[in-house]
């Protein structure tokens, strides 16, 4: 049964090569683009269930490509996992910031690569929540209507800044967030959160959670994660 359209967006052509080997060995049809310019086109004639971006490619760079994509209606709700090099981490950033989904650092075993891809495409699957509705996840249970976190059925009482806190991470497992996107999520009138007390929040969380609280994993150079 053939799998979901990837399209790989390198100019390397050997990790053109090794990408589109092993998706298409896992069932993925896969298409290939060696710039922005060329993946762009592709993505109007065949829309892909998800893109694959280098993030250093000639001509316009991959993050000008993200930006690109998520400001027009059509091509916004692609998925995009970002392929990037060691130490662009503020890139990451950056790309996240923009839209991007997940991101993979180079070299990458291809395990890891299909992890992350069949995650992004179970998460747009799943996108569809209910805010209120409790999330049960690891020995954790968040009731977001009642501002209640039981962890193994006991309470785990928790500033409204730190249950936000745990609510914006743990809805989305296994997603990275950068500060700023976890200050935009909480942010509201009573929350008066910035992007260097979101650290701060982390610390005490983490440590109300006791043992769970390796449940916020921290990611370096980017932001957070909870555990999938
Ligand atoms: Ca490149």
């Amino acid at each position: 049964m053939a799998r979901e359209h990837v399209l790989v967006v390198e100019d390397e052509e050997d990790i053109q090569e090794l990408i589109r080997y092993n998706l298409a060995k896992e069932g993925y049809q896969v298409a290939v683009a060696a710039s922005s310019e060329a993946a762009f086109r592709r993505v109007k004639t065949a829309p892909p269930a998800v893109i694959l971006l280098d993030l250093m490619l000639p001509g316009m760079d991959g993050l000008e490509f993200c930006k690109m994509l998520k400001a027009e209606a059509s091509t916004r709700g692609i998925p995009i996992i970002m392929v990037t090099a060691k130490g662009e981490e503020a890139d990451v950033v950056a790309g996240l910031e923009l839209g991007a989904d997940d991101y993979v650092t180079k070299p990458f075993s291809p395990r890891i690569l299909l992890a992350r891809l069949r995650a992004v495409l179970r998460r747009e699957a799943a996108e569809v929540f209910d805010e209120e509705a409790p999330i049960c996840i690891h020995d954790l249970t968040i009731h977001p209507g009642r501002h209640e976190v039981k962890l193994k059925e006991k309470a785990v009482p928790l500033s409204l800044t730190e249950f936000r806190l745990l609510q914006v991470l743990a809805r989305r497992p296994g997603w990275v967030m950068t500060r700023q996107q976890i200050v935009d999520a909480m942010r509201g009138p009573d929350y008066p959160v910035t992007e260097r007390s979101v650290d701060v929040q982390v610390v005490g969380l983490r440590k109300k959670l006791g043992a769970a609280g390796d449940y916020i994993e921290t990611v370096r150079g980017v932001g957070y994660r909870f555990k999938e």
